[in-house]
């Protein structure tokens, strides 16, 4: 009987913090109907204790990612690349280096558009294409995609789903806003200040000016190495 409870305890208690992460996302999801317990959405993992899944949109970047890359190196710490087909076609070379280095890439778009404004077969096709330039890099397709700036749909997610596709997005409070280039100070502090285990952080490799993410990332890595967490992918992340 004890143990009845507490499964009924643990279920409500998803459902709370379900519906509580979602709830921080409804401007960004707001047209996609939520479906409890549904594993095809991706905010965090709670039960990976010490581990954190890095994450960077928007690459490869010519300078930023190569710098990332080593930094990362340097810190045993493997991550996720969200790349744009379009700047995976222009560096072929770094999208091979993140993926010989260990990293997982994703699908982040081909041309990274508005998703409220396109239609299912633009849709369909910004994937498709950006999913085979990166098969024809690396050899392996990605399954991880995620959707500029956050925004899904219920047509989004069938499309996914009928891929073998799943939407990731980031953890509460775990959205740098590197693009928007805050001081290097300001996105550290966010960062360790709302830290939970299981969390996935959102970078972005790609910037038109003086990008404050390596500096900001060094920083990050160095402090919670310290502290003894692990940084993992998010199919590891996902698996644990
Ligand atoms: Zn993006």
């Amino acid at each position: 009987m004890k143990k009845r409870l507490k499964t009924v305890f643990l279920f409500f208690a998803f459902i709370l913090v379900t519906a509580t992460t979602l709830s921080a996302y409804a401007d960004k999801i707001s047209d996609y109907e939520f479906e409890a317990g549904k594993s095809n959405l991706i905010v965090a993992n709670r039960s990976a204790e010490k581990c954190i899944a890095i994450t960077f949109d928007d690459g490869p970047h010519p300078q930023y990612t190569m710098q990332i890359l080593d930094i990362l190196d340097k810190y045993d710490a493997k991550a996720t690349f969200f790349v744009i087909g379009e700047n995976a076609e222009q560096y072929r070379d770094i999208v091979k280096e993140e993926y010989d280095r260990g990293h997982e890439i994703g699908n982040h778009t081909y041309t990274h558009p508005d998703l409220k404004k396109i239609s299912a077969s633009q849709f369909l096709d910004e994937i498709q294409k950006t999913r085979d330039i990166i098969e024809d890099i690396t050899g392996e397709a990605p399954v991880l995609f995620r959707p500029p700036g956050g925004y899904l749909s219920n047509s989004i997610v069938s499309e996914l789903e009928q891929m073998d596709g799943i939407a990731v997005l980031w953890s509460w409070r775990q959205d740098t806003r590197d693009w928007a280039c805050p001081s290097v100070n300001c996105i550290v502090s966010s960062v360790l200040k709302n830290l939970k285990d299981g969390d996935i952080i959102l970078f972005h490799d790609y910037n038109v000016n003086k990008s404050p993410t390596p500096e900001a990332l060094e920083k990050i890595l160095s402090e919670l190495s310290d502290k003894g967490y692990k940084f993992v992918t998010v199919s590891e992340l996902m698996s644990m």
